[in-house]
């Protein structure tokens, strides 16, 4: 019998055959109004963003259910706790790795030295406040649970749902038979994330086509030196710094993990946002490799929301970059700042398209850069965003495995079995 297409191949051919039209369609039809108006700006725009959005409706039902299956599972605080601060820890750590990486590697380099990028005297770019740091902490705290919800917050739906899990622990009957009811909602969540999966190619087709024919790799050119120390250094952290990591701390294959983590990766760079991109990897971490829902529920929408490897990654070639350009000399102490503010800056960044721009202003505002400049690399950043994006969730399933080796909850049979998790097409339900 023939095998079916996964749908990652499906997907990563129609990303492949939407990158190749929306360049053709940048070069050749970015004066026709047809073409941009109807085409562009009409079906790639309406289906992708149709797309996109079918992706966040997944996320806080997804989250809420699978977070109490996790916390339920674990079924002891003590445990819970652990679990939390490492997950905390190494994603700190893993930040902290990224961008010293990326600083050193700018340093070396010198993207911007010798004055072939232009100083624009007023580039336009007004950096929007970046929340004060304190508010990052408070804001942790929902005041109200049921606007965490609607508005998607994810660091307070997951204290809220901690904290209403850990009381149906205490709740003994009672809360057993919530738990039971929970973990059949987050069964049945699943299979409307593989729903959505199923419509995932023509998704990213219209993803792709649309971002590529806006905006055309000639963008790229004026900029290539910082763009390709960004890219540099991102493929060195994905595939060099996380799977030492994977191999020296979870003792796992980075090959296997590579491949089974390849949909999430898809998904993040055609969404450029870590958050849409969670059911995906929850299906990724949970399905395919084989972590235990106690971990992954918590720490791959955790890791989403505070853990943006590839995003400090851009903030410190960033930095660099700019301060050459300006023909600024930046001191050890301030080297040291950008570490620290990175690290803090990537918990206030949430997964969402672009923010990371944003954060970076809090950056060059500490070390004393011209926040302006931000505006020389706005051009280039939503590709980068969309490396970058996928180097995050890389980050928090390589975490996520790492804590779940710790703690002995990766199902090996899972992790080494090449089929497993896999969708191929689903199956809809008919009345004979
Ligand atoms: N788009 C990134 C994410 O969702 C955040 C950023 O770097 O702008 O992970």
């Amino acid at each position: 019998m023939k095998k079916k297409m996964s749908i990652t191949t499906k997907i990563l051919i129609a990303m492949g055959i939407g990158l190749i039209l929306g360049s053709t369609l940048n070069s050749f039809a970015s004066g026709s109004d047809f073409v941009q108006t109807y085409i562009v700006g009409g079906i790639f725009h309406v289906v992708g963003s149709m797309f996109i959005n079918a992706l966040k409706m997944l996320v806080v039902p997804l989250v809420t259910f699978s977070l109490i299956c996790g916390v339920c599972g674990i079924g002891d605080v003590g445990m819970l706790g652990r679990v939390g601060l490492k997950a905390f820890l190494l994603y700190m750590l893993t930040t902290a790795m990224a961008i010293t990486l990326a600083l050193t590697v700018a340093i070396m380099i010198g993207p911007g030295k010798g004055g072939e990028t232009p100083i624009i005297e007023n580039t336009g770019f007004v950096a929007k406040d970046a929340p004060p740091l304190t508010d990052i902490f408070i804001n942790i705290v929902p005041s109200n649970p049921i606007n965490a919800f609607a508005n998607g917050e994810m660091l307070q739906i997951i204290f809220f749902v901690i904290l209403f899990a850990i009381a149906m622990l205490m709740s003994g009957e009672t809360g057993k038979k919530l738990a039971g009811g929970a973990e059949r909602l987050n069964e049945v969540m699943m299979k409307v994330v593989t729903l959505v999966m199923d419509f995932a190619p023509i998704g990213v087709f219209c993803l792709m086509a649309k971002t590529f024919s806006e905006q055309g790799l000639s963008l790229i050119l004026p900029m290539i030196g910082y763009f390709s120390v960004v890219i540099v250094c991102l493929l060195i952290h994905a595939f060099g710094t996380l799977n030492l990591l994977l191999v020296t701390m979870a003792k796992l294959n980075p090959l296997i993990f590579l491949k089974k983590i390849r949909s999430a990766q898809i998904f993040a760079f055609s969404t450029a946002s870590s958050n849409a991109t969670i059911p995906i990897t929850l299906q990724a971490v949970e399905k395919r490799i084989g972590v235990h829902n106690s971990i992954a529920s918590f720490t791959v929408p955790f890791g989403a929301t505070i853990n943006m490897d590839g995003t400090a990654i851009m903030q410190g070639v960033a930095t660099v970059f700019i301060a050459n350009v300006y023909g600024i000399d930046l001191g050890l102490n301030q080297y040291l700042t950008i570490i620290g503010m990175s690290v803090l800056a990537s918990i206030g960044t949430a997964g969402v398209p672009g923010v990371g721009l944003i954060m970076l202003a809090m950056v060059f505002n500490q070390v004393g850069l011209p926040v302006e400049g931000i505006g020389l690399i706005l051009g280039v950043d939503r590709l980068l965003d969309m490396v970058r994006t996928a180097v995050n969730i890389s980050g928090d399933a390589t975490v996520s495995c790492i804590v779940a080796a710790g703690e002995n909850e990766i199902d090996m049979d899972v992790f080494n079995n090449p089929d497993a998790g896999v969708i191929t097409e689903v199956e809809l339900p008919h009345k004979n």
